[in-house]
């Protein structure tokens, strides 16, 4: 890329110190202070180090970070990328992950839903990927859709390319002001913030009808076609199709994902990684094999080993998140479910009351983390009985040896990480 001006390079040089010296001084990876001190000197500089290159913005509520991954992985089959791996996705973060990679001619960053339209102004991308948008914590639907309106106001009149789910109505709605958008049927798990239509507010049917469904089976029909009862808002027609294992690209060919990383989230944040890829020119032959090599993000979906036990870990942030990771955790193994409530979980977990956790019965359920109270009861009522343990160390402890599944929401997560060895 082009030179930086002076005042750049130096915010850019200053804030890649105090990221040395916040990680030397053990505070983190250092990524949001360095991007936070290089912003205080130059408060352009996102702009200045987006400049010049190919530039990929990611946001959703759930799968950011692993389809951040992807497209990375898929992109660096041309060369160096830059991005901010370690889901720091609001500016400061960005700006950390631009200059330390100062000559990527390739960027991929995931965002936070809220800065979206910040971010897209300040670094003009020309690629973005919706996925999903879901009640995170607290959140309601309400909110969410607040959220849409302000992606369809960013996005009116910019001349970036869209690559969208169109499974999920909340996102084809805030993506569907843009000016050119490729339509992925990646899939919807969580339907309970789009039973009405964000356009008139009436209902959204889900089953077989209409047109717009070349190319996708029956049951995938049936699954996943929806429209507005009311009015003319409805599913575009998909470009890409997901069908399980396999997807479609728009020429019609069929490809097997074959991933390392589990569930059908992942499979659906492949599936929008294959579509963004090819947007640049990286054809799903030469994509896919690059995809495949990710084995684990952050910690997600590794094995950590402790007297004989494998855990795998598992994240869930939000409802939806949890329904992705009963999906990928197996019914034959004990599980241990781990709820906190500090700062990034937020302090009120009455959201345990939207996840459905019957699935759960049948299996050992071990229940740990600061709020296992409260979890306890929500299994109470759902009727799945469970075991309470005053420590995850505990809860390890009362199962044999082998494979054991543990659902962890964000800090309770990461203080099993930090426990349990940092695998990556
Ligand atoms: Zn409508």
């Amino acid at each position: 890329m082009s030179q930086l001006p002076l005042r750049a390079q130096l915010a850019s040089a200053l804030g890649r110190t105090a990221a040395t010296l916040s990680r030397a001084t053990g505070r983190g990876d250092g990524s949001v202070i360095g991007g936070r001190v290089g912003l205080m000197l130059e408060p352009d500089l996102l702009r200045k180090l987006a400049a010049d290159r190919k530039l990929v913005l990611v946001s959703a509520t759930n799968g950011k970070t692993t389809t951040t991954r992807l497209i990375t992985s898929a992109l660096q089959e041309f060369g160096d990328v830059a991005t901010n791996a370690f889901g720091a996705n609001m500016p400061a973060g960005h700006v950390s992950a631009l200059a330390s990679n100062k000559d990527a001619p390739y960027g991929v960053l995931e965002v936070d839903e809220k800065y979206l339209p910040e971010v897209l102004d300040t670094t003009d991308a020309g690629i973005l990927c919706l996925m999903n948008l879901s009640r995170d914590q607290m959140d309601r639907a309400a909110e969410i859709w607040l959220l849409a309106q302000k992606w369809r106001r960013a996005l009116a009149g910019r001349p970036v390319h869209v690559i969208a789910n169109c499974d999920d109505p909340l996102v084809t709605w805030g993506a569907s002001t843009a000016a050119r958008v490729t339509w992925v049927a990646a899939g919807q798990r969580w339907r309970e913030d789009s039973w009405c239509c964000p356009e008139c507010g009436g209902p959204l049917d889900r089953s077989g009808f209409g047109n717009g469904s070349q190319g996708l089976t029956a049951a995938q029909m049936a699954d996943t076609n929806w429209a507005c009862r009311e009015c003319t808002f409805r599913r575009p027609e998909p470009n890409w199709v997901l069908d399980g294992e396999y997807v479609t690209d728009p020429r019609g060919q069929h490809w097997r994902l074959d991933l390392q990383l589990p569930g059908q989230a992942n499979r659906a944040n492949a599936a929008m990684a294959l579509a963004v890829a090819e947007t640049l020119g990286l054809d799903p032959a030469r994509a896919l094999p690059r995809l495949r090599t990710v084995a684990s993000v952050a910690g997600r979906y590794t094995t950590v080993e402790r007297d004989g036990r494998s855990l795998r870990l598992l994240l869930a942030k939000n409802p939806a998140g949890w329904l992705e990771a009963f999906d990928v955790a197996d019914p034959a193994l004990p599980i241990i479910l781990s709820v906190n409530a500090q700062g990034p979980d937020g302090r009120d977990t009455s959201w345990l009351w939207d996840v459905d956790y019957r699935i759960l019965r049948g299996r050992p359920v071990l229940v740990t983390g600061e709020r296992r109270l409260d979890l306890a009861l929500r299994l109470t009522v759902a009727g799945v009985p469970f075991q309470l343990c005053d420590s995850f160390e505990q809860a390890v402890g009362l199962l044999a040896p082998g494979k054991i599944d543990v659902i962890a929401n964000y800090t309770a997560f990461q203080q099993i990480r930090a426990e349990f060895g940092r695998a990556v």
